[in-house]
Order: structure tokens, then C-alpha cells, then sequence
């Protein structure tokens, strides 16, 4: 049976050169790169290299990256760090005049960011979860006019991990220096690392996450951007790793990794774009031309090369998921971390769509290894699996 993984967005395969990149780390480079003989300074010479690719691919200076464990810790760390340097003192909430320090962010961020700010607002911050268009592009003026003078930190994902959809963060990162400067950007980049410019001044953000294993480096390593200066405290308490900011022994085989695949990426970054937006033009088009009923979520311009996302309507994502799995094709609804419960995704309610809508939602994520064959595939297995769903479910006939 052919198999066909099209949920690279959920995770991507670790590419082989990475593997051979880190396999001297695990062996024969053990060292701790804290130790001051010659193995450890070699290994520590082998790190310092690696912080200083991830920081030319973000145009950041070196001792602006942090190495974490991923992207969910580069996120709460972010989040919780500024909550305690600007919103916090003498072991209370910080009032600005009289008012809890706020937090702006958006209806269809990443679990990570929305349990964090659900977090502090436990602890009395107040948080904006700003609404989406159907487009699923956040508007630079919905996030001015949320600001108010007690707002400490605005946080709003680069790419949307379900739908795709690229927001405008240089325009909104002006749009809130204008309005306030002594705002904190921050901006979860997981899902644009991989196909979009990422140099930090220009996007003008002062903090910025990235996870390996959406670039074909290994799952358990991630990077925090904090910009020089940024009112942020530590969340990790121990060693005097990474500049004191992240403690902990640093995961030397997976820094090295991920620099490798930093480097992958910067060679062939604009290449792989234009491959990958074919092969998905050519599966968005397959899908609403041969399923009827069938919608592609978010705007159809402004997106990332790899993800489409389509509402079926008449059908539940997930009994179109499993029989797509006994054809070997992999695909996923909604986000993988939101499977296994019963609710509609976030995401797709965020954009308007009805429970019943975003319960017939699919994703399909394209990457390195995906073929023109790989399109053909589903597009031949795809019409007919919705077909007999719909006629088995006599409710729901479209
Ligand atoms: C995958 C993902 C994360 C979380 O990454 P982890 O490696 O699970 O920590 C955060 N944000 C977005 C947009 C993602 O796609």
C-alpha cells in the first residue's frame, strides 16, 4: 500500500543529514560543555557555532537564543517571564493605575499561548482574546484598539498551525510600538519558521518562538528569541546555562541538530516554498473541484505554502481521518494536540464556523517528501471516502 504523510504540520521527519550532524554528540562528543577541559570546550565550541546559526537565521545576535526543550516551554517561558517583570511586585499584581496588567492575544493561537494566558488570568491578569475573521487573519487595527495603557504584552502567532493563514506581524508589531512602546511582542513562529522570512527586526518583534521538529530537526528541542533589554525573568531556575536565562544542561545532540536544519532550510528555503505551493494549489483545487460541499478555511492568498484545511460538510473529520488511515494516507483534524476530545477545534470556531461545520474539518500539511504522485493519491481516494460517508449518514444528506 502507498503511504502518503501529509500532517507535517503535527510533526515533520527528522532529515538524515541532522542525524548524522548529531550522532558524534551522543558518543564520542559526550561532554558537558560546561566543563572547563578540552572535551567540554570543544563541545561548548560546538553549541556557541549552532546559537549562532539560529541567530543569523532570525538576524538576532547570538546571546539573544535560547535553546529550550520546545516550543510550548519557549511560549510559557515568554509569556510567564514578562508577566513577572512588568506585572508583578513585592509578590503582588502590579496595578497600573488601578488597573490588573493586561495581555493581548487571540482566539485561535496555539494551546500553549491560550492555556498560559488562562494561567495568569487565574492569577489576575486580564487577558483579550481577540476575535478572527473568516479569513482567519487578525486586522494590525483590532489589536491597537485593545490596547490600553495597563497592557504589558501582546502575543500573536506568526502562521496559524490549522489553517494556515500568515498573519501580519510586522504591520501589527508597528501598529502596537506606535500605540505603546513599552509593549512586549512576542509571536509564536513554530509553523513559519519553515517557509517565511523570520528576521526579527523586520517582523519588529521582541520575542519569538520556534520548534525543531516542525523543521525537520528532532522533537525536544525548541528556541527562545528574547531581545536584548526585554523586561523578561527567567522561568527555569538551576545552572547558569544559556546566559543565566535557562537552566540546565544544555541537550547538545539536538542543538547541533537543530542548527543543521536551520541550515537546511536557509539553503533551500525559497525552492522547497514555490514545490510546496503547487502540490497544495493542486489539492485545494482537486478537493473543492471533485468533493462537493467542500470549503477550504481561511483565505485562500494569505498562507503558508504547506497547509490546507478544508470543512466537509456532512461528514466528521474524524470518521474521514480513520478511513483515509486504511489507505495510508495521514492527515489530521483540527490539531493533533486537540484529538481525543469531543470539542469542535478552537480554531475553526474562532473563524465562525458552526460546531457542526468544524466537526467535518480536515487538515492536510505538505512538506519536504511530498510528491505530485502523493496529490494524484489522494485526490483519487479522497471523493469517493466522503461519497459513502454521506450516504451511510441519511441525516445528513447534502
Ligand atoms: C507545534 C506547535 C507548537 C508547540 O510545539 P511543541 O513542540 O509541541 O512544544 C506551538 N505553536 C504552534 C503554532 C505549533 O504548531
Amino acid at each position: 500500500m502507498r503511504f502518503v504523510y501529509l500532517d507535517y504540520a503535527a510533526t515533520t521527519p527528522v532529515e538524515p543529514e541532522v542525524v548524522e550532524a548529531m550522532r558524534p554528540y551522543f558518543t564520542e562528543k559526550f561532554g558537558n560543555p560546561s566543563s572547563v577541559y578540552t572535551l567540554g570546550q570543544e563541545i561548548r565550541a560546538a553549541v556557541d557555532q549552532s546559537r549562532r546559526v539560529v541567530a543569523d537565521f532570525l538576524g538576532a545576535k547570538s546571546k539573544e537564543i535560547l535553546f529550550t526543550s520546545c516550543a510550548t516551554e519557549s511560549i510559557n517561558s515568554a509569556i510567564k517571564g514578562v508577566a513577572e517583570a512588568k506585572g508583578r511586585e513585592g509578590g503582588r499584581l502590579k496595578l497600573i493605575n488601578g488597573q490588573p496588567p493586561h495581555i493581548i492575544t487571540s482566539a485561535f493561537e496555539h494551546h500553549a499561548v491560550l492555556h498560559t494566558c488562562q494561567h495568569l488570568q487565574r492569577l489576575g491578569f486580564e487577558v483579550t482574546y481577540l476575535p478572527v475573521n473568516s479569513d482567519g487573519i487578525i486586522k494590525a487595527c483590532d489589536v491597537e484598539s485593545a490596547i490600553k495603557e495597563q497592557t504589558i504584552l501582546v502575543a500573536i502567532m506568526y502562521v496559524n498551525n490549522e489553517i494556515g493563514t500568515i498573519q501580519p506581524i510586522s504591520e501589527i508589531s508597528k501598529a502596537v510600538k506606535e500605540k505603546n512602546k513599552n509593549v512586549v511582542f512576542f509571536t509564536d513562529a513554530v509553523q513559519g519558521a519553515g517557509y517565511l522570512d523570520c528576521q526579527v527586526d523586520s517582523l519588529g518583534v521582541d520575542m519569538l518562538a520556534l520548534a525543531g521538529h516542525k523543521i525537520y530537526a528532532p522533537k525536544g528541542i525548541g528556541v527562545l528569541y528574547v531581545r536584548s533589554r526585554t523586561p523578561w525573568i527567567p522561568q527555569q531556575d538551576g545552572g547558569g546555562q544559556e546566559y543565566r536565562s535557562r537552566a540546565g544542561t544544555e541537550n547538545v545532540p539536538y542543538i547541533i541538530g537543530l542548527a543543521k536544519a536551520v541550515e537546511l532550510l536557509k539553503k533551500d528555503q525559497e525552492e522547497l516554498g514555490k514545490k510546496i505551493t503547487q502540490l497544495r494549489d493542486k489539492l485545494v483545487d482537486g478537493v473543492l473541484r471533485n468533493v462537493p460541499n467542500s470549503h477550504l478555511n481561511g483565505s485562500r492568498e494569505n498562507r503558508v505554502p504547506n497547509i490546507a484545511s478544508f470543512s466537509i460538510e456532512g461528514v466528521e473529520g474524524e470518521s474521514v481521518l480513520l478511513m483515509l488511515d486504511r489507505q495510508g494516507i495521514y492527515v489530521s483534524t483540527g490539531s493533533a494536540c486537540s484529538s481525543g476530545t469531543l470539542e469542535p477545534s478552537h480554531v475553526l470556531t474562532a473563524l465562525g464556523l458552526s460546531p457542526e461545520t468544524a466537526h467535518g474539518s480536515l487538515r492536510f500539511s505538505l512538506g519536504r517528501h511530498t510528491s505530485p504522485e502523493d496529490m494524484d493519491y489522494v485526490l483519487e481516494v479522497l471523493p469517493p471516502i466522503i461519497q459513502r460517508l454521506r450516504e451511510m449518514s441519511p441525516t445528513k444528506q447534502i
